[in-house]
């Protein structure tokens, strides 16, 4: 039956052969295996589905998320002679009713359906009178409230499959999938994980990076003036903020689109439309755009806000570079926007256990900023896949400074965690060890501490540049929501006690750190001491002649 498949990609879509992972997957499903295909954006998700929708006798039911793409497939496939149809809320009552008897007949090869409708009982009773050979569910992450875009009507379709008289085969698609994601998937829809195709989340024409600009839209301007006849979306984190960015890049003379949830469904779709035809190279939008959209020719992807986790940020870069090409994904970072999406999360409180998950990934996509490998290998890990290469291309692999060693510094900033107790965040640990002063550190009694100030040559900011940084080489970690509490981890601990070097990429100026040796030395021998005899915690930071007498009363610390 490959063979005709193989035809068919020919003759229907007018392709020459198939593309990593299409044919594995066609195989599978055509042999009746429920299967699960993960492949990236653009990866050519679809014609795994429709082309057994044309082999197998009978109809292919796909569930889609989104009703505008539901169309432009549909049309699509009407082009290429395939009989196809959908079902969704723009389909009035007579003309559904129509459409149905057809499609008991056997009218089509595809039914697109959105997953609303399978709450409807009618409906499903009438989709036990349907010769169905497969079901097909795009975007089957949002059967995961693991996904970062839970829908509740996917969790119908489980209960669907079973009321299926057919029994047809099953076959999940998505390009998001953490591997905790496609466990669900796979246990949702009857799927056995051996039968998942994964091509990898690679896109090799994408080129990443991360700015932490003071000035965001400066930077913004900048870049669409050298890049103005490329077609571009910005993604921003708000409606207020889409519509501020529209009127300043219309303002400055570039033609710009935009798309969000306030605006009526005519205006959204004309916006659209307009983007994707290239009438308008820009577009600004919050993240209700873009899901399914196949526009080939996005040069970039700007975040002019970090996004709520990696899935989100991978999917929505991930409209860029369809066809191929190079392409940009540019993550406009600022520590404002991690704190808003902490309170965000904090806010909505469906369970404490959704809150922490939220919050962990939080942490990942704030890792993501300052992390020193490859932006790329990031992702990938994220995702799941085991030593990913380098990409040799994003922003850090291609970052020429020199690594100097901060491990002295990195030691100072955990022990000063530890010192205060492990119970702040990152504003109240940077001040203490810049030796700031304020009601607060008093209250707590570290004025004594501080007093020590001894990264004082650095500014707050800095010093919080450079936990942000430890947190990314997973040092230190963050727990709690909207104020975190930073925790020395266990390889912070290794780095504590100097079995662990830590580098860092040059900064502007690396601040010489005054600390006088003769000290040091002493540190390290009360160092060793203290963690031989009493099983306390090493510390550093002190630097006066009481340093003996405080160590003698430190807290023991349980591991
Ligand atoms: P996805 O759903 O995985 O994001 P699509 O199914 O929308 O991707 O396909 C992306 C693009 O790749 C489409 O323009 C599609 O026609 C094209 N495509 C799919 N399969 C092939 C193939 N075997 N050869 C060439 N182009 C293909
Ligand atoms: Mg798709
Ligand atoms: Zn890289």
């Amino acid at each position: 039956m490959i063979e005709k498949a193989r035809d068919y990609l020919q003759k229907y879509f007018g392709y020459e052969s198939f593309r990593t992972g299409q044919e594995q997957i066609i195989e599978q499903v055509l042999g009746g295996i429920n299967t699960a295909g993960i492949m990236p954006t653009g990866g050519g998700k679809s014609i795994c589905y429709q082309i057994p929708a044309l082999l197998l006798p009978g109809v292919t039911l796909v569930i889609s998320p989104l009703i505008s793409l539901m169309k432009d497939q549909v049309d699509a496939l009407e082009q290429n002679g395939i009989d196809a149809t959908l079902l969704n809320s723009s389909i009035s009552g007579i003309e559904a009713s129509n459409r149905m008897n057809d499609i008991k007949q056997g009218r089509y090869k595809l039914v697109y359906v959105a997953p609303e409708r399978l709450e409807n009982t009618a409906f499903q009773r009438e989709l036990a009178n349907v010769d169905i050979a497969l079901v097909a569910i795009d975007e089957a992450h949002c059967i995961s409230q693991w996904g970062h875009d839970f829908r509740p009507s996917y969790l119908k379709i489980k209960n669907l499959l079973k009321e299926m008289p057919s029994a047809p085969t099953v076959l999940a698609l998505t390009a998001t999938a953490t591997p905790h994601v496609t466990k669900d998937i796979c246990q949702s829809l009857g799927i056995s994980e051996q039968h998942t195709i994964s091509t990898g989340f690679a896109r090799d024409n994408l080129f990443f990076s991360v700015v932490k600009e003071e000035n965001r839209g400066r930077f913004l301007m900048r870049y669409i003036e050298k890049n103005k006849n490329e077609s571009g979306i910005i993604y921003a984190a708000t409606r207020k903020e889409v519509d501020s960015l529209y009127a300043k890049l219309n303002k400055a003379g570039f033609k710009t689109g935009r798309y969000h949830a306030g605006m009526n469904e005519q205006d959204r779709s004309e916006q659209q439309e307009q983007f994707i035809r290239d009438d308008v190279p820009l577009i600004v939008a919050t993240s209700a755009f873009g899901m399914g959209i196949d526009k080939s020719n996005v040069r970039y992807v700007i975040h002019y806000q970090t996004p709520k986790n990696m899935e989100s940020y991978y999917q929505e870069a991930g409209r860029a570079g369809r066809d191929g090409l190079d392409s940009e994904c540019i993550l406009l970072y600022s520590p404002q926007d991690i704190q808003i999406q902490r309170f965000l999360i904090d806010q909505s409180n469906p369970s404490q256990e959704w809150q922490a998950q939220e919050l962990k990934k939080l942490n990942r996509m704030k890792d993501y900023c300052f992390t020193e490998g490859c932006l790329q290998a990031y992702i990938l890990q994220y995702f799941g896949e085991e030593n990913p290469e380098d990409c040799g291309h994003c922003e850090n692999c291609t970052d020429k400074r020199d690594s100097v060693e901060v491990t002295t510094q990195a030691q100072m900033v955990l022990s000063c965690m530890l010192r205060m107790g492990e119970r702040f965040g990152k504003t109240m640990i940077s001040q203490v060890l810049t030796g700031s002063r304020n009601k607060k550190i008093e209250e707590f009694g570290f004025q004594k501490i501080s007093t020590y100030g001894i990264i004082k040559n650095q500014t707050a900011k800095d010093v919080a540049d450079f936990i942000d940084f430890l947190t990314a080489k997973q040092y230190i970690e963050m727990t709690g929501g909207q104020y975190p509490v930073l925790k020395v981890t266990n390889a912070g601990r290794e780095v504590l006690l100097g079995q662990k070097k830590v580098l860092r990429k040059e900064i502007k100026q690396v601040s010489s750190i005054s600390i006088d040796h003769g000290l040091f030395e002493e540190l390290r021998h009360l160092r060793k001491e203290i963690a031989s005899k009493e099983n306390v915690p090493p510390f550093i930071i002190f630097s006066d002649a009481s340093l003996k007498d405080m160590a003698a009363k430190l807290p023991r610390t349980e591991q």
